[in-house]
């Protein structure tokens, strides 16, 4: 007999690790920006699985594009070449500016890649002293949970029980160009930071922070390494969060959408001085640029390409803008928010309740959120998402916030 919500979360209690909280929603269909739960209640997807599901979920085009990979061939391991490979790498290198691609599979595995990368290129590059090389990053940071990202975390919950760390961060206050400077120094092989920290609630710095950065890191001669695992593939309005600064990175790590919600996809872009210094035997994954997520990845570049969901992000964003805008002028519920396109951190009175409590009230009305911290609740739609639903979860917003 098929099990009911309450039933399946009852059993996973015994059987599942507690390493996440989730709110009390069973779902078993998706399409679009909706999701339906066993029972069939339908709820609008506010959360886009951290932005992964930045085409909305079961995009028709990706779902084809896995289907005819299917028929082919998913796996060959980098043992040997596949045909799908070359064309997706061309093309992201072409997307983003820069000139070579190393494929992985999740955003902490990208976020590894990139530290070992910065590290050789320092020694190598660079003529830093061996084992010396440092990697400056920011409080509040999140890229991910291995052992030696949670080593440069400023997050006690994601540290606390795990060391010991690895050494060779400097952490610095984010948006905060003197601190950055400050930092670096000889051993210093580069600067990783998100150019919009994400989990910290949506936090945006200041106009010319990023170009400072870049300025930075290259008259200092280091790498600047941007996550855009979060930010970027059209969720802030712009392909990248770095082009509304219109600044190129030297490493850009991608994660999330690449895969469209599918398949895990995520990728170490860079200049060719910078991934050129791997040879064959010192890096890899078996299942890293693998056919399948080559084929759906190139669908999710051929979406990008059209422009269109930077353009509904941007558009919608300042639908979305001014909602909040006009929620935090009601009255005290929202304390503060941050938006840029499609993605909002919104800081909830915390008299109102916590963010899971608000969560909670939201999903009740039939819409998907998470908190971040504290009170802090984040918005990031599928780009696909239409203004009548976005209008939805807003006036949903402002009746549990009422
Ligand atoms: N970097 C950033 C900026 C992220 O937001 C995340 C995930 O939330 C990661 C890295 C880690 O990605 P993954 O969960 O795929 O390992």
């Amino acid at each position: 007999a098929t099990r009911s919500s309450a039933q399946l979360i009852r059993a996973e209690a015994p059987v599942l690790a507690h390493n996440y909280h989730p709110l009390p929603v069973v779902v078993a269909r998706a399409e679009g920006s909706w999701v339906e739960d066993v029972e069939g209640r339908r709820y609008l997807d506010m959360l886009a699985g951290y932005s992964a599901l930045n085409f909305g979920h079961r995009h028709p085009a990706l779902v084809d594009a896995a289907h005819r990979q299917l028929d082919l061939v998913t796996l060959t391991s980098r043992a040997f070449h596949s045909d799908r490979l070359a064309g997706f790498a061309e093309r992201l290198a072409g997307l983003t500016g820069l000139d070579m691609v190393l494929p992985m599979n999740t955003g902490a595995e990208a976020v590894e890649t990139a530290v070992k990368v910065a590290r050789k290129w320092a020694y190598e590059v660079k003529g830093v002293a061996p084992d010396r090389a440092t990697i400056v990053v920011a409080d509040g940071n999140f890229h991910g949970r291995t052992t030696t990202i949670v080593s440069f975390s400023t997050d006690g919950t994601a540290r606390s029980g795990f060391g010991p760390f690895t050494p060779g961060f400097r952490v610095v206050p984010y948006d905060d160009l003197a601190a950055l400077e400050a930092a670096i120094d000889e051993t210093t092989a580069a600067v990783l930071i998100e150019p919009i920290q994400g989990e910290a609630g949506v936090l945006i710095p200041g106009d010319g922070y990023l170009t400072g950065v870049r300025e930075l890191t290259r008259r200092t001669g280091c790498l600047f390494i941007a996550d855009e695992i979060q930010s970027g593939l059209g969720r802030t309005g712009r392909t990248l969060a770095v082009d509304h600064e219109s600044v190129v990175p030297d490493v850009l790590l991608l994660g999330k959408a690449l895969g469209g919600g599918i398949v895990p996809v995520s990728a170490v872009v860079a200049r060719r001085e910078v991934l050129g210094v791997l040879r064959p035997g010192e890096h890899g994954s078996t299942f890293g640029g693998n056919p399948l997520a080559a084929a759906v990845g190139s669908a999710v570049l051929d979406l990008l390409e059209t422009g269109e969901y930077q353009r509904r992000a941007a558009g919608l964003g300042a639908v979305l803008d001014r909602g909040l805008a006009e929620i935090a002028r009601a009255g005290g519920a929202v304390t503060a928010y941050r938006a840029r396109g499609l993605w909002a951190g919104v800081d909830v009175d915390p008299a109102l309740g916590t963010g899971r409590q608000i969560s909670e009230r939201l999903l009740a009305e039939g819409v998907l959120v998470k908190d971040t911290h504290g009170s802090t609740i984040r918005l990031a739609p599928p780009l696909t998402i239409t203004e009548e639903e976005l209008d939805a979860a807003l006036a949903a917003l402002r009746k549990v916030l009422a």
